[in-house]
């Protein structure tokens, strides 16, 4: 365990998919190699092998895409607190390697908030994580706000994840290009746009401004939007629009992790951007295999001390480990 330096590791975007929730996805969902199927599923012996092999001391475990966003509100609330329930178990039976993030039945907001609190007071999770859209709207909507409240009221952070984008968007923007190259849809752009655009919803709805206290992870260096911070902020700016601060909002509650995106730049830009102190190492496991981003980050040119915030010290502090 640990980096050969002998700094402590904790990955903080690692899936896995629940028994019941899993046999819910459609085939879009589920679909992908069986080596990543083999490991979603996987509570035990390989999963913690893989994470010994690299160095990882805890992964912080949430359900993979698109978890329980998109079922009727009714099996949403059972499915989510079952999987919640049994992940709570898992955890529970080796607490120094895994923590959790809860999965929440965003189609019954009120539900969601209550099994967000459920999950933080009675299993000790660290946080929630909801992926992509429910009912075909951005978690901005107002009718989602009690999620935030919540969020809040519990002082855990709230993990906002990619999955598919609306069907209309895919249709419009992907479509021609889908079958070559599906990872244009995914990981490879069309997650990062839906992502970052939810981002940047989130801050323009003023429901940080409601909720002054809630933090917002992102992951994959923060769906680009470090980079793009600058030129966001200065368009804002322009005659037309509505006052706001958008850099400093998104700089007081965003934090980002490294998940899937081990790049020297990328992160170079997110420290100059964001600081040091709100990026968290994660892999994307098992989308991502882990030795590449631990060893990326062992080969790092970054001092010690800010190696150490990344790899473990800013998960302790912001998800109270
Ligand atoms: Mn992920």
């Amino acid at each position: 365990m640990t980096t050969k330096r002998g700094q402590q590791v904790i990955a903080i975007e690692e899936h896995y998919w629940d028994v019941e929730v899993s046999a819910q996805l459609t085939t879009a969902d589920a679909g992908g190699p069986n080596a990543i199927q083999e490991r979603l599923l996987d509570m035990g012996e390989l999963r913690i092998k893989e994470m010994d092999e690299a160095g990882i001391d805890v992964q912080v475990l949430s359900h993979a895409p698109p978890a329980t966003q998109r079922m009727d509100p009714e099996t949403s609330v059972a499915l989510s607190i079952g999987a919640n329930d049994r992940l709570a178990e898992f955890v529970s039976t080796q607490p120094d390697r895994f923590a959790a993030f809860a999965a929440l039945p965003t189609p019954d907001p009120k539900a969601a908030a209550d099994e967000f609190e459920r999950c933080v007071t009675q299993h000790g999770f660290k946080g929630a994580m909801i992926h992509g859209l429910t009912d075909g709207l951005f978690i901005d909507d107002q009718r989602y706000w009690p999620i935030f409240e919540r969020a809040q009221a519990l002082g855990m952070p709230l993990y906002i994840h990619p999955a598919m984008p609306h069907p209309a968007v895919v249709d419009a923007y992907y479509k021609e290009y889908v079958e070559d190259f599906p990872g244009f849809l995914t990981a490879g752009w069309g997650f990062t746009v839906e992502t970052a655009t939810a981002g940047i919803r989130i801050v323009l709805s003023g429901v940080l401004d409601k909720y002054p206290d809630v933090q917002i992870i992102l992951g994959h260096m923060g769906e680009g939007l470090p980079f793009l911070l600058w030129r966001i902020d200065s368009a804002l700016a322009r005659p037309g629009n509505k006052p706001m601060a958008f850099r400093d909002v998104f700089s007081e509650h965003f934090h980002i992790t490294t998940s899937g995106n081990f790049s020297d730049p990328a992160l170079l830009c997110s420290i100059q951007e964001l600081g040091v102190d709100r990026i968290l190492f994660s892999v994307d496991y098992p989308f991502v295999m882990n030795p590449p981003g631990v060893e990326w980050m062992e080969d790092l040119h970054l001092n010690n001390e800010d190696k150490d915030k990344i790899l473990s010290g800013n998960a302790k502090r912001l998800l109270k480990l």
